[in-house]
């Protein structure tokens, strides 16, 4: 039952939506949820936060000290908290319940900096760690920004070697049945693509890579806004957390 979500998505795709909605969830369930902001340039969070990166790295003044951009300044703050990550991961391995970390709003500045990995890698010491992976629905209903998008989601798969739960969000804007029958059914997808459009070849022959990866994928479809679809969010998490025990963990000691 004690896990850690990590909650990765592009720029607005409702990461911090979904950690408040999860974490209004677990109160109404009566069930433990320790939250983590590591977003330094996040005005406010709309959930309580129990550690904050703000509390421990001013994202301002890291612009201004070190004359960093705001993307800059984002990996600057991320590293200057890494550095504390042991204290981090000693309270959490004493926590009972949910754990769940909130991720700033650029993914590559999470996911390709030194960073991420050095996060995921200590929180998965402490309990087992889920990655979910947060899509904007509405916004994917194009067949080619659907298929970027799992590519994009296939990647940090790989990337992270953690169990994965891609999590098909604003289900109140936006059905995700589109999006299953693109991943169960190839010849749908293929229908969808325009014969015409620009690299539609290409798209078709990467599709069926993604075929692969799509059946050895779980997916869930939540409302961050209406809470809809959470039941069958903390399901899908328990099967992940079983996966790190029995597949996961197994992999990671070999390769360690
Ligand atoms: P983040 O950048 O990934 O943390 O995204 P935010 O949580 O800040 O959300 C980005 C935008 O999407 C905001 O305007 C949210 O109100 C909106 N949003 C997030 N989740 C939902 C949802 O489930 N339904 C609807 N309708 N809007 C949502
Ligand atoms: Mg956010």
């Amino acid at each position: 039952k004690d896990m850690n979500i990590v909650v990765i998505g592009m720029a607005g795709s409702g990461k911090t939506s979904f950690v408040r909605a999860f974490y209004k969830h677990c109160k109404r369930q009566k069930e433990s949820c320790y939250t983590i902001n590591l977003d330094p340039a996040v005005t406010s969070t709309p959930y309580k936060c129990n550690i904050d990166i703000r509390d421990s790295v001013n994202y301002k003044k890291v612009m201004e000290e070190y004359r960093l951009g705001p993307n800059g300044a984002i990996m600057t703050s991320l590293n200057l908290f890494t550095t504390k990550i042991d204290q981090v991961v000693s309270i959490v391995e004493k926590k009972k319940g949910y754990v769940i970390v909130d991720t700033p709003g650029q993914i590559e500045a999470f996911i390709w900096s030194a960073t991420g990995p050095i996060v995921t890698e200590a929180l998965a010491t402490a309990h087992p760690t889920v990655v979910v992976y947060v899509i904007d629905t509405p916004r994917t209903t194009a067949p080619a920004t659907f298929m970027s998008n799992m590519l994009y989601a296939c990647s940090i798969l790989y990337k992270t070697r953690l169990p994965f739960l891609i999590v098909f969000n604003k289900s109140d804007l936006q059905d995700s049945e589109f999006a299953v029958e693109w991943m169960t059914d190839f010849e749908k997808f293929q229908n969808a693509l325009d014969p015409e459009a620009y690299m539609s070849s290409l798209m078709s022959s990467m599709s069926l890579v993604l075929e692969e990866f799509y059946a050895a994928l779980d997916f869930v479809s939540v409302s961050s806004h209406t809470g809809a679809g959470m039941s069958d969010l903390t399901a899908a998490l328990q099967k992940k957390a079983d996966e790190f025990e029995t597949e996961y963990k197994v992999q990671r000691e070999e390769i360690a």
